[in-house]
This record gives C-alpha cells, structure tokens and sequence, in this order.
C-alpha cells in the first residue's frame, strides 16, 4: 500500500500545470458524487445502520476487502484534499503499517483516517453490505461517471510514472 502512496505522492509533486488543473476539476466532480452517494445512504437509513452494526461485523469490509482494491488513483484523490501534515501522518501510518497485509492501515480505532470525502472510491460506494437493490441501482448509475473520471486521472497518472 505505501508503494501505491509514493506513486501517488510522485505524480502530485511531478504533474504538469494543464495535468494538474484536469486531475483536480475530475476530482472536485469525483467528490460531489460520493457525498451525494452518502446523502443518499443517509437518506435510507443504511449510515445509521451500518455503523450500529459495527459491533458484530467488527468492519469486515474494511479488514478484508476494501484494502486490496486500493491503487495509486485512490491516494491521489485522498491526499488532493488533505493537508500536509495530515499527508505526513498517512505516510507515518503506512510505513509502520509495513507489509500487512489487508488489514487496512487506515482503519483506526475511531474508524476511518480519511474524512468521508477524501476516502478511497472502492470505500465510498461499495458499502454498505447489506443495501437493498434501489440503493444498488442508484449505486451502479452513479458509478458510470465514477468509473470514467477514475480512468482519466489513472491516464494522468501514468503519463508520469516512474
Ligand atoms: S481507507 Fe478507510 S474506508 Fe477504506 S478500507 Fe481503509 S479504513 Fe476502510
Ligand atoms: S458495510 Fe457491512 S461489513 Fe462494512 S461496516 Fe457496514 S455492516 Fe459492517
């Protein structure tokens, strides 16, 4: 995980200015999505139920199954919308974390280390676990979008990697 947040850090610090404004507007589009996808869930009452089931599931989704879908679009998104220091505390978190495997590192005791926002796409709209199928279908309409904004940053992304 920290390999993809190096890369991700790289392209940050190495992306051209026409790049960099294009990767930035995609992600400002990116994040009005999932907060609107995290109204909705609100709106449903899964939020609420999600985090009451916490105590059974013990974030099993977040142990098992989200951290192995994370790549450097992810993080590039994440610490666009993160201060230095909270993007010092993340590479902090990374390295101890070593080479854990899928247990995510960013899974704190509080929960998430990313504000809703700034988490990972896989994080945003694959939860929760038990959504009924309107949600799903919601879920997969805004995803189309989702799924082309993550391909252009993942070209921007490519065109400087090292
Ligand atoms: S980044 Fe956050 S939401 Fe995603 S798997 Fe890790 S702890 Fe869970
Ligand atoms: S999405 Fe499912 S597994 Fe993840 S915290 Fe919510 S109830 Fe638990």
């Amino acid at each position: 995980m920290l390999g993809q947040l190096n890369r991700a850090l790289h392209a940050h610090a190495v992306l051209g200015k026409s790049d960099r404004e294009r990767s930035l507007f995609l992600i400002k589009e990116w994040k009005k999505i999932i907060v609107r996808m995290e109204a909705r869930a609100v709106d449903l009452g899964y939020s609420r139920a999600c985090k009451s089931h916490i105590p059974v599931c013990r974030g099993e989704c977040c142990r098992w199954h989200f951290p192995e879908k994370l790549y450097d679009v992810d993080f590039y998104v994440s610490i666009s919308g993160m201060t230095a220091r909270d993007t010092q505390n993340l590479v902090r978190l990374l390295t101890d974390a070593g080479n854990e495997a899928f247990q995510c590192p960013m899974l704190l005791e509080k929960g998430c280390f990313f504000v809703f926002e700034n988490r990972p796409a896989m994080c945003a709209t694959a939860y929760p676990c038990f959504a009924g199928n309107v949600y799903w279908k919601y879920m997969e309409a805004e995803k189309t979008r989702l799924d082309e904004i993550y391909k252009e940053i993942k070209d921007i992304l490519q065109s400087v990697r090292d």
